[in-house]
């Protein structure tokens, strides 16, 4: 497989190049040369296929690079967790990606690109430095990822005192090839500390300094997999025939691009539903054609407060800038945090479950479409345990739910990061000579 960017200004490179680059030379995100097709006889097994046998299957068609029996090492590492497709209510059903070590999605594709980056370094006996800005989720799930895989330092840059507590106990517990700095200042400071190293030559040749954002094909081809194996869990486990509709609460729109990628390589899925928050700039765009990126409003499903997704750019490359065949596909809906709340509600009262923010967004949207009762099966994409976000559960339900084991844990765990200003001197001398921190 080839991969090229949606500018089209850059050379084809394979998956390797993409991996290790993230972003094409020309500054567009890389984009497969063409989408594969499943064989019939693979989508007619997929009832009798485990998660780990999908993702093989799959992978291998994105990473023709790495060979069958590393690819299976390579997954078995990544994903040590279950992805179950629950029922709900009736046709309703929650495809739980929230398992793996910071109980959010991003796990699933951070964690098997920390062990594709280190197949390739052990192979070249290399080493690399990832270093990564972070407002939450994206920081722990990179910080995890690649905690203990070789080859590998890692610095997350935070902003002090403006990331939930759970988050930062999530990034700065670790330790080891993990480096947190807490910055004196806001996300967009680190976001331009992170810039600032990534142009200095003499620290990225030093260090071979890259980044590991959320656009990099290593985190996006691996989220295809787990839309398969929902739909072998719908067939298999419950029996269920008919094509699903996909809903996918939506921020920076990776995983529903996943989606998208999955159905254009034959899987049945009848169309997806993206679900926004009150950052709308998608269905905006499709009701209207035009595109108008904003700077992003915050609401209670705060890891899709993004004002000018990047992805989107993949989408308009697979549909070919169509955006009447978008509009066929993908319905966008955007809900407001009162809806959310109310849908926390709505959930808990019906079935006994508790939404986290971002799926009660998913659900919502879907509601709108079929009310309560589902004609057709759904499955929403659960992108977070509730856990996560006890102040928005408290606020919907009055009452709290309790933690999780792995996040109680890691609260009691020691914290150690390194407090700097935001001068990038002091990060260019940290970044120099890792070995000082810890
Ligand atoms: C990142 C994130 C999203 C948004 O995913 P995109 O792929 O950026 O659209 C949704 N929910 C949670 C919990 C997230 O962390």
């Amino acid at each position: 497989m080839h991969y090229g960017s949606v500018n089209g200004k850059s050379p084809a490179v394979g998956f390797r190049d993409a991996l290790f680059q993230g972003m094409a030379p020309d500054g567009g995100l890389y984009v497969p040369e063409q989408i594969p097709h499943l064989p019939t006889p693979f989508l007619e097994s997929l009832p009798s296929q485990s998660l780990h046998a999908i993702g093989r299957r799959i992978i291998s068609l994105f990473a023709g690079e790495i060979p069958d029996h590393d690819l299976s090492r390579l997954i078995e590492r990544a994903w040590t967790f279950p992805i179950p497709l629950v029922k709900l209510e009736e046709n309703l059903f929650l495809l739980e990606l929230y398992h793996g070590p910071t109980l959010a999605f991003k796990d699933v594709g951070a964690r098997f690109m920390a062990q594709a980056l280190s197949y390739f370094l052990e192979k070249e006996q290399r080493h690399i430095t990832i270093v990564v800005a972070t407002s939450g989720d994206t920081g722990s799930a990179v910080a995890h990822g690649f905690y203990n895989v070789p080859h590998v330092d890692v610095f997350v840059l935070y902003p002090s005192g403006r990331i939930s507590k759970l988050q930062e106990q999530q990034m700065t517990t670790l330790g080891g090839n993990i480096h947190a700095l807490e910055v004196e200042g806001t996300f967009d400071d680190c976001q331009h500390l992170v810039k600032q190293a990534l142009a200095d030559r003499e620290v990225v040749e030093a260090r071979n300094l890259t980044t590991a954002n959320s656009i990099n094909v290593g985190r996006l081809i691996p989220q295809i997999v787990y839309y398969v194996w929902a739909l072998a869990q719908l067939r298999g486990a419950h029996g269920i025939q008919t094509p699903p509709t996909v809903v996918v609460p939506s921020g920076n729109f990776g995983n529903l691009t996943a989606v998208a990628y999955a159905r254009s390589m034959g899987t049945p899925i009848d169309g997806f539903i993206a679900a926004t928050n009150a950052n709308d700039v998608v269905p905006e765009y499709l009701a209207s054609g035009t595109f108008t990126p904003r700077p992003s409003v915050q609401t209670y499903s705060n890891a899709m407060d993004v004002g000018n997704p990047s992805n989107l750019a993949r989408l308009q490359f697979l549909y070919k800038n169509h955006v009447e065949t978008m509009r066929r596909d993908i319905q966008a809906e955007s809900v407001t945090d009162e809806e959310t709340l109310d849908e926390i509600r709505v959930t808990y009262e019906r079935t006994g479950t508790v939404l986290d923010p971002h799926t009660a967004v998913g659900v919502r949207a879907a509601r709108r479409m079929y009310g309560l009762i589902f004609p057709r099966p759904v499955i929403v994409a659960a992108t977070a345990h509730p856990g996560k976000f006890p102040e928005v559960v408290q606020r919907a339900l009055g009452r709290q739910i309790p933690l999780p084991a792995a996040l109680t844990e890691g609260m009691r765990k020691q914290k150690q990061s390194l407090f700097i200003k935001p001068d990038y001197r002091e990060v260019k001398a940290l970044l120099l000579s890792p070995s000082s921190l810890s």
